[in-house]
């Protein structure tokens, strides 16, 4: 019997247990244990990227293409990353000791939390679950990996080639829906990573709760786009279609939707069109090039929303295929659903606006999204929008390419998530820093420190500490 036979038939709470026993072992606090393991994901993922892509394309009619610059292109950069600093990164931080622990020497170290929860959402199913797994694997922990349910043959994927190829000990994918999913959280966990809404984000935080769990939350969204008057529109709208129509729209940092300056209005429709034209053909929907939504239920939502507004552009669909064409909304009233929920696919809804004080407030009276989007060329007005504004993260004159950087921390803010991740930050993510002081074995004392508190102390105290701190 392969142990994949045996993992199948055991119960969540003795893979847990596992896991616990294996990080007790203190395998994983070893370095080269955790290089070599990181080096052998990676080729499986390289071994399997056909059958991936394959998987995507099934979930999500994922372009194979697409698959690589969103999927597993992001992992590959992200395990580069890692394995090039990964031996600076887990070294002690040595920090100044301060004069009155002196003599000694102080440092940080980077341990691991121990055991973690992965729990993944569906719209990029590979990356949410296998980067995180990197950080994790990185800073020495062991997982468990729980993908969407809604994303079946890409969860089914994953589980091969992590539980034919790893110590279930160490890491393990268990699939599953809800009921899995609680049942994980009744466990215990050193941490618990989480990315999808912000109402399930809630449940974890709750069950998190129970243990003081650290926990990080990526969630969603209205993830604002402006463009102002100044901008290369032609340019503006070719990145405003890449990030709006990739995946159709069912990425969680997407512009959500648009403030256009009156007067470019006319000109960014068009150039839109143009954009969604040239990208997906005069057919989005049968194009090769474009994704499916993830399942009936999300469709029937999305096509109650294009009762909204006005449409411009798009707005047709197909049952049997479950796509959605590009759609541009105009003027759908702030309290309508599509302007209330979080997008999360292909519907552009969009405002015109007079002057940057507008959008600001507009802004600001919404939740704090995952990211927001300024084309401008006035450094004036970037700054004004980003002093005036708060988001996860933010590009200008582009559109979610924040998120491609593994030298900037990814994740939400307020409503929009909870910590961030990639490359150093997921690192550290996954890493209790420890705080160590080492006293110097000399019996050399700061007297003022020892009671008996004597008279006249108190003004030498403050004056030492006046003059060194
Ligand atoms: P989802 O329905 O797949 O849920 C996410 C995970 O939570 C799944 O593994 C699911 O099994 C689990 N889950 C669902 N209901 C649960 C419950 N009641 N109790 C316990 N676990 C439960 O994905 P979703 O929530 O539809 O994902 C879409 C959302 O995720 C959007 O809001 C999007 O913006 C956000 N998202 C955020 C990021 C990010 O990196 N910040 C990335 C992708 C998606």
């Amino acid at each position: 019997m392969t142990s994949v036979v045996m993992q199948a038939d055991m119960a969540i709470s003795q893979i847990v247990k596992n896991q616990k026993d294996f990080f007790r072992s203190g395998k994983t606090k070893d370095l080269e244990f955790r290089i070599a393991e990181i080096k052998k994901l990676n080729k499986l993922v390289q071994q399997y990227e056909q059958d991936i892509y394959d998987a995507l394309y099934n979930d999500l009619n994922k372009p194979h293409y697409e698959s690589m610059m969103v999927e597993t292109g992001p992992f590959y950069a992200e395990i580069k990353h890692t394995l090039k600093h990964i031996r600076e990164w887990a070294a002690p931080e040595i920090v100044p000791t301060s004069l009155f622990n002196t003599p000694g020497s102080s440092k940080i170290i980077r341990e691991p939390y121990g055991n973690i929860l992965v729990i993944a959402p569906w719209n990029y199913p590979f990356q949410l679950t296998f980067s995180p797994l990197v950080g994790a694997m990185a800073a020495g922990n062991c997982v468990i990996m729980k993908p969407s349910e809604h994303a079946p043959h890409t969860s089914a994927i994953m589980k091969k080639i992590i539980n034919e190829n790893f110590d279930s000990g160490y890491i393990h994918v268990i699939e599953g829906g809800v009921k899995e999913t609680q049942e994980l959280l009744n466990e215990r966990w050193d941490y618990i990573f989480y990315t999808g809404g912000p109402e399930v984000g809630r449940i974890i935080y709750q069950a998190a709760a129970k243990h003081l769990t650290p926990v990080t939350l990526e969630l969603g969204g209205k993830s604002p786009c402006v463009v102002h008057k100044d901008a290369d529109i032609k340019l503006a709208a070719k990145r405003i279609a890449w990030g709006k129509w990739i995946n159709s729209g069912q990425t969680c940092l997407a512009p959500d939707y648009l403030f256009v300056h009156i007067d470019a209005k006319d000109k960014l429709i068009d150039a839109l069109k143009n954009a969604i034209i040239h990208a997906y053909g005069n057919e989005p929907i049968h194009s090769s090039d474009y994704c499916k939504i993830i399942n009936e239920k999300h469709y029937n939502r999305l096509k109650g929303y294009l009762n909204d507004g006005e449409i411009l552009f798009g707005g047709k669909f197909d049952d049997e295929k479950l796509k959605i064409e590009p759609t541009l909304l105009f003027n759908a009233p702030f309290h309508s659903t599509v302007m209330t929920e979080e997008i999360f696919g292909p519907i552009l809804p969009i405002y015109t606006y007079n002057n940057i004080e507008e959008v600001i407030e507009f802004v600001n009276s919404r939740e704090k999204p995952l990211a927001t989007y300024l084309f401008t060329k006035s450094s004036a007005i970037q700054n004004k929008y980003l002093n005036n504004t708060s988001s996860g993260g933010v590009t200008i004159n582009d559109t979610v390419l924040h998120i491609s950087s593994s030298e900037m921390p990814f994740g939400g803010v307020g409503e929009s998530g909870i910590g961030g991740y990639h490359g150093k930050f997921s690192f550290d993510t996954f890493s209790h820093k420890r705080s160590v002081l080492i006293r110097g074995p000399q019996p050399l004392d700061n007297f003022l420190r020892f009671p008996p508190y004597k008279k006249g102390r108190m003004n030498l105290m403050k004056a030492l500490l006046k003059r060194f701190l």
